[in-house]
């Protein structure tokens, strides 16, 4: 994957605002996967002289879970959204004293039974979130 923010913007479909630009560079550029905050992407953005509001920051992150750039988990944390660089569909331990996530490979873990879906429903996905302390 190219660490080009402008070439990952126009691949995902998106225009290059500068608040785009500057979670894509934060975000992207280093090759390594992680699970954010917007909370964390803002103070990041303002640490580096690259100040983006808080809203601003959450409609670019929704933007690039939109555009499949993203993932959300939630569930982990009340109320908290945790926006996962990884979008290869995986499971997570959750760690309870650092209030991390840590990937786990989506082949490590085997479920043996869900629920029928509600009707006029469809399972499309079932991600599994492992609290470790
Ligand atoms: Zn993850």
């Amino acid at each position: 994957m190219t660490r080009d923010p402008l070439i990952i913007l126009r691949s995902a479909g998106l225009r290059a605002t500068q608040p785009r630009v500057s979670v894509a560079e934060l975000l992207f550029c280093d090759g390594k996967d992680r699970h954010v905050t917007a909370e964390w992407v803002a103070e990041r953005l303002d640490a580096a002289g690259k100040s983006v509001v808080l809203a601003s920051v959450y409609n670019t992150l929704h933007a690039f879970v939109e555009a499949n750039l993203l993932r959300e988990v939630r569930g982990a944390e009340r109320g908290v959204i945790i926006f996962d660089t990884n979008t290869v569909p995986h499971h997570h331990f959750y760690h309870e004293k650092t209030r991390k996530l840590t990937d786990i490979p989506a082949d490590a873990v085997k479920v043996l039974k869900l629920p029928t879906a509600p009707k006029g429903a469809k399972t499309v996905g079932c991600e599994m979130i492992i609290r470790v302390r």
